[in-house]
């Protein structure tokens, strides 16, 4: 890949991380103060079994959402590191070229379409 093609591509890793790690960041707040109004305020009304219930069932929802962003951000960290290694674009399983399209679809993609597939199929 031209130096120029790599440089894109680190450009748009480093803006997905600053912006992934805002986004991160705001939901790990917002569960904690969650988890603040649920524990032992004891000025406020005794809570009710069914916004409790739904209360917990977004903040683990939050929680799931924080989980995929953090695996984000972890490839995306991967792929930078990629980019300094000089294996950026290259399959990590199979050692093929990424092609292009996939590239600037998920600029941290470190597998190929088949890979990505069959390891999606093993979990
Ligand atoms: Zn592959």
């Amino acid at each position: 890949m031209k130096k120029a093609e790599l440089k894109q591509y680190k450009e748009r890793l480093l803006a997905m991380r600053t912006r992934l790690r805002g986004a991160v960041n705001h939901l790990a707040d917002s569960a904690l103060n969650k988890n603040r109004r649920d524990g032992g305020d004891l000025s406020t009304m005794p809570i009710h079994m069914a916004d409790l219930g739904s209360d917990n069932f977004e903040q683990e929802f939050t929680l799931s959402l924080m989980e995929t962003e953090e695996d984000t951000l972890n490839a995306i960290e991967k792929a930078l590191e990629r980019i300094e290694e000089g294996t950026y674009g290259i399959c990590e399983e199979c050692e093929v070229k990424i092609p292009k399209a996939r590239l600037n679809a998920l600029p941290y993609s470190t597998l190929c379409v088949k890979c990505a597939t069959k390891i999606e199929q093993r979990r």
